[in-house]
């Protein structure tokens, strides 16, 4: 989750808040013009609640009670229709028990100071909650069913109540309820809570990053299991060309269906990845749906990447078990394609390593090695060459990714350049360059599109035979 997803809890105030601004004649405010003048604000108190709204059967109602917990205000809120649970959560009384069993005995004593109190009936529907508390047993229920056979700690709940119903209720808890009383939202996440701790008293209810993450639609009664994805830290080397850094969807199919004939039926255009060959050990071990796969930059398919290997973070999706020991993660991956990619380095990791890891720019250094169309001798090349040590490049961007980058020039330095080799028509040589480096242009241009150029300095067409990724210098 960018935090896409984790944070049902702030987005529901917000929206609970813009509602109320809409409502009190704040929500039209687009232009400075528009705003409402200093009398304007007043007309907004409580306009939306009127004391009608709610089923009080017949009684007369004495809105100027005290609020609880006099025992008025107590007589009043019994009189219009709350159930046991709200009773006792806005009365600011101790009692023995608590939720409606502590109602049940403020009731009584209610009853005992005043018997013409026991006329007033619990309303069918309780104009706090509207009987929301009745189900917090089965919802609870749910939550433990749905999330059977699986491993977490941490849990946090996100309820969505109803607007009108939040604001009726806060109205009348304001108006009668003792202060400092729960409001309605936070009381029955509250008691969801306690009903799981009585079966699961392991479980800590958190505010945020939680293991499990539970919304609950109050107006269906719809619950919402969702197992947050746990996070590895490696690097990984890739020991063999031809293989990309990620899945990649079938271009004639994309992926959609079961594939096509182009990929026989794979859906994939490289059956082999570098996040499957390490993600799908994992996806076993932890019993995961699924992976993605963040790397610290990306090599192409057709070049190793050596030396202690690219930092990477590996998202698991899913997973029915959060803590397994690393080493043996690292074994399992690293006897999947023990001659194609192997991983170093493990840890586990937050959610946030992966934009870390995303965002790092490291210098690397590489080996390439190329074809020249017209032999040259050895102390010409190693002398061209060498002089491109600490030099900085000006690199438009390359045709091979103009598709999907946008135009522009980037300077890029040369750090240092060893190892020339020249062998007939081919050379080869070692590099340190800045993050971002386009490293094949550098040796053949880009048609001068990278100035200078090995092929600019040695005055020769340079076809590239393959690179590799040396050492990242990073972490
Ligand atoms: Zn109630
Ligand atoms: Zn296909």
């Amino acid at each position: 989750m960018s935090d896409e997803s984790s944070e049902p809890d702030t987005k529901e105030i917000e929206d609970d808040e813009w509602h109320l601004y809409a409502n009190a004649g704040y929500g039209v405010v687009e232009s400075p013009e528009a705003e409402p003048t200093e009398e304007e604000y007043e007309a907004p108190e409580e306009e939306w609640f009127d004391g009608d709204d709610f089923y009080n059967q017949g009684a007369s109602i004495d809105w100027d009670s005290p609020p609880c917990p006099a025992p008025l205000g107590i007589a009043h809120v019994i009189k219009i229709g709350v159930c046991d649970y709200c009773l006792h959560r806005i009365s600011g009384r101790r009692t023995q028990s608590r939720g409606f069993e502590g109602g049940a005995e403020l009731r009584n004593e209610a009853h005992a100071r005043d018997s013409e109190l026991s006329k007033s009936e619990i309303s069918e529907i309780c104009p706090l909650c509207e009987n929301l508390f009745d189900d917090v047993g089965n919802i609870a229920e749910r939550i433990t069913e749905s999330l059977d056979g699986i491993e977490f700690k941490t849990m946090q709940l996100g309820i969505h109540l109803p607007k009108d119903l939040l604001q009726s209720e806060d109205a009348i808890r304001t108006k009668h309820g003792s202060q400092g009383s729960r409001p309605l939202k936070s009381s029955f996440a509250m008691a969801i809570q306690n009903e799981m701790l009585l079966n699961s008293p392991a479980i800590s209810f958190v505010k945020d990053y939680p293991d499990i993450m539970v919304t609950v639609d109050t107006l269906t009664l719809r619950v919402d299991t969702d197992v947050r994805p746990v996070f590895i830290y490696g690097r990984y080397e890739k020991l063999v060309r031809g293989i990309p850094q990620t899945r990649w969807p079938c271009r004639s199919c994309r992926g959609r269906g079961d594939g096509c004939e182009s990929c026989e039926g794979t859906g994939l255009q490289y059956s082999e990845s570098v996040q499957d060959i390490i993600g799908d050990p994992v996806k076993q071990i932890l019993g995961a749906s699924d992976t993605s796969f963040h790397g610290m930059g990306r090599e192409d398919i057709d070049v190793r990447c050596l030396g202690s290997g690219r930092p990477f973070v590996l998202e698991i999706k899913n997973p029915r078990l959060r803590e397994f020991e690393l080493s043996k993660i690292e074994k399992e991956i690293n006897s999947n394609e023990p001659e194609k990619v192997r991983v170093n380095s493990l840890k586990w990791c937050t959610k946030k390593d992966v934009s870390r890891v995303k965002e790092t720019r490291s210098e690397k250094s590489y080996t390439i090695r190329f074809k020249v169309d017209n032999p040259i001798s050895e102390q010409e090349a190693v002398k061209s060459i060498a002089a491109l040590s600490g030099i900085t490049l000006e690199q438009e961007t390359p045709k091979r990714v103009s598709h999907r980058r946008a135009a522009k020039t980037r300077k890029r330095r040369v750090t240092a350049i060893s190892n020339i080799l020249v062998e007939d028509d081919e050379i080869q040589f070692s590099l340190r360059c800045e993050a971002g480096t386009y490293v094949k242009e550098l040796v053949h241009s880009d048609e001068g599109r990278t100035s200078p150029s090995v092929s600019s300095v040695i005055e020769r067409e340079c076809v590239v035979l393959w690179l590799d990724v040396d050492e990242i210098h990073a972490d």
